[in-house]
C-alpha cells in the first residue's frame, strides 16, 4: 500500500471506476486523485476529501476507465476514408490506395491526416495509438503537439516510395528518427517492416538483429487473409509465422497484425514465443479477409490487443466499435455466446495493448503509481440506460460519443467533449482542401 498523498493537483468523483485490473473489477463510490502525469490515490470516496486538490471534479453519471489503446493503424490514411469501399485488399490497395498514396503522401498530408486521426481518436476515448506510415516523423511531431502517446513503427519495404529509396533508407531514417525523439515522453519509436511480402528475408533479418540490439518493439501485418499464406506456401514452402521464427523475429518485442489464418501449429508457435498479437475485426471484416482465432489464441495465453487499422478500411478509429466487434465476431465464430465476455474484450482494449507494447508497467489500466492516461464516459444517457452493470455498458451499448473526458500523462485533452489542444473548424477546413485534391486524382472511378 502506497502512502495516502495529502495533496493532488485533481481529484475525480465518478460514479464508477473500470480499473481493468483486476480484471472484471467495478469500484462504485470511489474517487481517483492524479498529480503530474501519475496516478497517485485510488480510494473510497470517503477517504478522499482527506486529500487537498487544487482541482475537484465531480462526474455523476460517469464510469472512468483507463484510456483505451489502438494497437495498430497507419493515421494519416484518415485522409482516405471513404476514398474506395467494397473492394477485396490486393484490388483495394493495387488499383486505389496505392496510386492515391503515390499521388499525394507528404510531410503535410501526414501532418494533416494524423491530426484529423488524433481528433477523432481522443473523442471516441483513445489515448495512445500505434502508427505505421510514412513520413514518421510528421506523425511523431503531430502527436507530440497534440499531446497523444503514440508508438510509431516506421516503414521498411523492399521497394522505392516517396519517403525513402530503398531499404536500407528506410531503416537509416527511422533510426535518425529514434534519435530525433529520445527524450519524448509522449512517443516511442520501434520498426514497422509492412509484411513477408513486401520485405525481403534478407532485410527482415536486419530489423531482427537491429530491434534485438536497440531492444525495440517490431510491428509486421502477419496472415491477414488465407492467399497470402497460401501463396507464400507455394513459393517458399513455407508459411509466413514459420519464416518470420526461421529469422529470428518471433518474440516478445513482436507485434503480429491480423492472423486470420492461423492453425493450431501456429498458435502453440505464438504462445511459445511470446509475440503478440493485434486483432483488427473491423477491417478484416469489410475487406472480408477472415477472423482471427481470439478465442483460442487467449486460451493458449497469446496476449491479443485491438487495432482499428487505417480509416480506408475501418472506417473509422473508434476502439468502442472495436471492442464490442471483437466480441460478437468471438461468439460468432465459436459458436458459443459466453466467448470473449465483457471483461476480456475491454482488457483487450487497454490492458493487453499495453503489453503489446512494452507498456505494461506504466499504462493500461488504473492503478497508483501509473500514468494518468484516462477516460470518463457518461453512462447517464438513455443509450446506456436503465444501468444494471456498468461494464455491460461500456462495451455492449457505448459508442464512443459518450467519451466526455480524457486524460493523458495527467493533462486534460478533453473536457466535457472539447478537444483542448485540437481547433476543429480549421482541421475540417483542411481536410476538406484534401478531399478536394485527393477526389480528382487520375485513373479514380469515383
Ligand atoms: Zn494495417
Amino acid at each position: 500500500m502506497s502512502p495516502l498523498p495529502q495533496t493532488a493537483d485533481m481529484l475525480l468523483h465518478p460514479d464508477w471506476i473500470v480499473p481493468v485490473v483486476p480484471r472484471g473489477a467495478i469500484l462504485e463510490n470511489y474517487s481517483l486523485a492524479l498529480t503530474k502525469d501519475r496516478i497517485t490515490a485510488l480510494l473510497p470516496r470517503r477517504e478522499a476529501h482527506a486529500i487537498d486538490a487544487r482541482q475537484v471534479l465531480e462526474l455523476p453519471g460517469h464510469a472512468l476507465l483507463p484510456g483505451l489503446i489502438n494497437c495498430h493503424g497507419h493515421a494519416a490514411m484518415s485522409l482516405l476514408r471513404g476514398y474506395a469501399d467494397d473492394q477485396p485488399l490486393m484490388p483495394w490497395l493495387e488499383r486505389h490506395i496505392w496510386p492515391a498514396e503515390a499521388a499525394h503522401v507528404s510531410a503535410q498530408f501526414v501532418r494533416d491526416g494524423t491530426e484529423l486521426a488524433i481528433a477523432e481518436m481522443i473523442r471516441s476515448g483513445t489515448t495512445t495509438f500505434s502508427d505505421m506510415y510514412f513520413f514518421p516523423d510528421s506523425c511523431a511531431a503531430t502527436a507530440e503537439r497534440l499531446g497523444m502517446r503514440c508508438q510509431i513503427t516506421f516503414p521498411v519495404l523492399d521497394f522505392p516510395t516517396i519517403w525513402a529509396r530503398d531499404p536500407d533508407q528506410y531503416i537509416s531514417k527511422g533510426l535518425a528518427l529514434r534519435d530525433d525523439i529520445k527524450h519524448s515522453k509522449l512517443v516511442s519509436l520501434g520498426f514497422g517492416p509492412h509484411a513477408p511480402y513486401t520485405v525481403s528475408e534478407i532485410n527482415l533479418v536486419k530489423v531482427a538483429t537491429l530491434a534485438a540490439e536497440l531492444d525495440v518493439a517490431v510491428q509486421i501485418h502477419l496472415h491477414e487473409t488465407a492467399s497470402e499464406v497460401l501463396l507464400a506456401v507455394e513459393q517458399h514452402g513455407e508459411r509466413p509465422l514459420d519464416t518470420l521464427h526461421r529469422l529470428g523475429l518471433l518474440g516478445p518485442r513482436t507485434q503480429c497484425v491480423h492472423m486470420t489464418d492461423l492453425g493450431d501449429q501456429d498458435i502453440a508457435l505464438l504462445a511459445s514465443t511470446g509475440a503478440h498479437v493485434v486483432h483488427c475485426p473491423q477491417s478484416n471484416m469489410k475487406l472480408a479477409s477472415g477472423a482471427c482465432p481470439v478465442s483460442k489464441l487467449l486460451d493458449k495465453g497469446v496476449n491479443v490487443a485491438l487495432g482499428t487499422d487505417s480509416a480506408a478500411s475501418n472506417n473509422g478509429l473508434n476502439l468502442f466499435g472495436e471492442i464490442k466487434a471483437a466480441a460478437l465476431l468471438a461468439k460468432l465464430q465459436s459458436r458459443e455466446a459466453t466467448a470473449l465476455p465483457a471483461a476480456e474484450a475491454l482488457a483487450m482494449a487497454t490492458i493487453n495493448g499495453a503489453r503489446a507494447l512494452g507498456m505494461e508497467d506504466s499504462i493500461g489500466s488504473l492503478e497508483v503509481g501509473k500514468q494518468a492516461d484516462l477516460i470518463a464516459v457518461d453512462l447517464s444517457g438513455p443509450e446506456t440506460q436503465p444501468l444494471y452493470n456498468p461494464l455491460s455498458q461500456l462495451v455492449y451499448a457505448s459508442n464512443g460519443s459518450q467519451v466526455s473526458h480524457s486524460w493523458i500523462a495527467g493533462e486534460m485533452v478533453m473536457a466535457q467533449r472539447q478537444l483542448t489542444h485540437i481547433d476543429l473548424p480549421a482541421l475540417a477546413a483542411r481536410t476538406r482542401g484534401w478531399q478536394a485534391r485527393i477526389s480528382n486524382t487520375a485513373g479514380h472511378e469515383k
